[in-house]
Order: structure tokens, then sequence, then C-alpha cells
């Protein structure tokens, strides 16, 4: 299976500067061998994704900005009405996978089956025809790049999941959207923002880089990052904006990944909607989302 980088355009039909990417899952879907969050305790842990998810609804809605909602499948069977609401919202709906794994820990056809629960799943609660992916921790990388052949030959066209930071993906990875060749067609990859700061590449755009920035810090990095004709990709967390969420204990870079800074995060998250220029994936302007890797 080979994958690389190539050089044709995508075009897009709408213009927004940035986009706006929501990981629609629970507190307790976090990846790596944590007893207490296991897959077989979820159905008795208690549901926040619901009265979260609605309040980035509002959040989203006061700033007039459409999103991009990568929704667990999982969830998609539990909450139905959930995926409708966004749907009737007016936002672009994506897989965030069925059982939020880590795809370089699946094989190609059991991440193709967990993929085709997810787009059932979507489908049956009023999203039919998801064309977009977005792996669980950032998962698909040098690992697992197959899985961009087996997004391809299930009819997705947008991938969202190669971060160009160390720790879960490379910093050699592209910072900005480019396509991606597969012998199943190209794959559109969309990277979220990143920022050289402290002398390494931190994950400005999303996690423990998003929370601990100011407003200001982040709508100046995508300023700089639009003058040189690239999109932003901001993403987001139900769980990160909960007013009381349930916590767990966690090893250290997973407890950073989830926990550190979460106070007053909406606030500035709202801040950071209103003074930005946000849409879905598919509103970016098409002459930022051209194939230049
Ligand atoms: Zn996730």
């Amino acid at each position: 299976m080979s994958v690389g980088a190539a050089t044709s355009v995508v075009k897009t039909e709408s213009s927004r500067a940035n986009a706006i990417t929501v990981d629609v899952e629970e507190w307790f879907h976090i990846c790596g061998p944590v007893a207490a969050v296991a897959f077989e305790r979820w159905p008795s842990l208690p549901s926040r994704v619901v009265e979260t998810t609605r309040l980035l609804l509002e959040d989203l809605d006061r700033a007039a900005a459409r999103a991009t909602f990568f929704v667990v499948g999982w969830i998609a069977d539990r909450h139905p009405e959930l995926i409708a609401e966004i749907a009737a919202a007016g936002h672009e709906i994506g897989s965030h996978s069925h059982l939020h794994q880590r795809v370089y820990e699946l094989q190609p056809e059991t991440f193709r089956e967990d993929l085709r629960r997810s787009v059932t799943a979507l489908a049956a609660s009023g999203a039919p025809g998801v064309r977009a992916f977005r792996a669980p921790e950032w998962s698909i990388n040098d690992r697992s790049l197959w899985a961009l052949e087996v997004l391809a030959s299930e009819g997705f066209a947008t991938d969202a999941s190669m971060a160009p930071v160390k720790l879960v993906g490379s910093v050699m990875y592209p910072r900005r959207p480019h396509a991606r060749l597969t012998a199943c067609g190209p794959i559109l990859e969309m990277p979220p923002l990143v920022a050289d700061r402290f002398g390494q590449v931190v994950p400005l755009g999303w996690g423990w880089g998003l929370r601990m920035s100011s407003p200001r810090r982040v709508l100046s990095t995508l300023e700089a990052a639009n003058r040189s004709g690239v999109p932003g990709v901001l993403t987001v967390h139900p769980w990160e904006i909960d007013p009381d969420p349930p916590r767990v204990s966690l090893p250290p870079r997973l407890w950073f990944a989830h926990y550190f800074r979460l106070d007053g995060f909406r606030a500035r998250l709202q801040a950071i909607l209103r003074s930005g220029d946000f849409g879905a994936i598919g509103d970016l302007d098409a002459s930022r989302v051209a194939g230049r890797a």
C-alpha cells in the first residue's frame, strides 16, 4: 500500500479562513490502558456528552460559526438525537471512529469494520454520506499510513488525523492541507494548527497547547498562518468545557492532555470564536486548500 504527498488541487466552494472542529466523545474516551475507563465499563459510566456538546453548539451559534463535528459512532448509537441536533444546526459531520481505538493498534480489516460501524451509526442518526475522518489521538502516523487507503476505498475524501508534532505524529508532516495519494485514490489531509515555541513544535490548535494559550496568542498564530496561505484547524472536545467534569487518575502525559488548564477554557474559546473567521473544513477558502505539501 503506497501513500505519498501529491500536487493536485482540491476545490471547495466557500471562503472561511480557518476551521473549527469538535471531536464528539465522552469524558471517558481516553486512549490507552486506563482500567477505570476500559471499554467494558463505558455503559456504566455517567454520560456527559449531550449537555456538553449542546454548550458548544450554543457557543458556535452565538459566533455564527459552522464547524466539523467528528463523532464517535458509539455515541451516535446511544444518543442519535444529539447527532440529529448537530446536523439540524447546519454543521458538517465526520467520523471519529466507532470505538475510539488508536488506528495503529488495529489491523487494516479491523479498522475498516470499525469505520463502517461508525458510518452506519451516523447514517441511522441523521448524518448520511459521511466523508471526513479523524482518528482518536491523531493515530494515523508512520505506523498506520495504510489507513489512508482504507479511508479512500470506503469513499472518504478528507482525513484530519496526522499531527505535525513529535509525540503523536511527526514534525516532518506538512502543516498545510495536502493531498495524499493511495492505491484507492487521493485523500485530502487537513493537519491541525501547530506553532514553534520554546524550541519545539507546540499543539497550539488543540489540547493543552490550545488551553494554555491566550485568545490573543491563538488569533495571532492563525493570522500568521493565514498570511502564508495556510488555514488554521482548531480542535476542541465537549469534555473540555464541562462545568463539572468527572475525572479519573491518569499517567502524567494523559493527565496533561486531558486536564491541564481546563479552568476558564470555555470563556477563552468563546473569545477566539467571536474574533476569528471559522467554518467547517468544507468551508475553507479554496485557494488555501491546495495540494502543496
Ligand atoms: Zn478522541
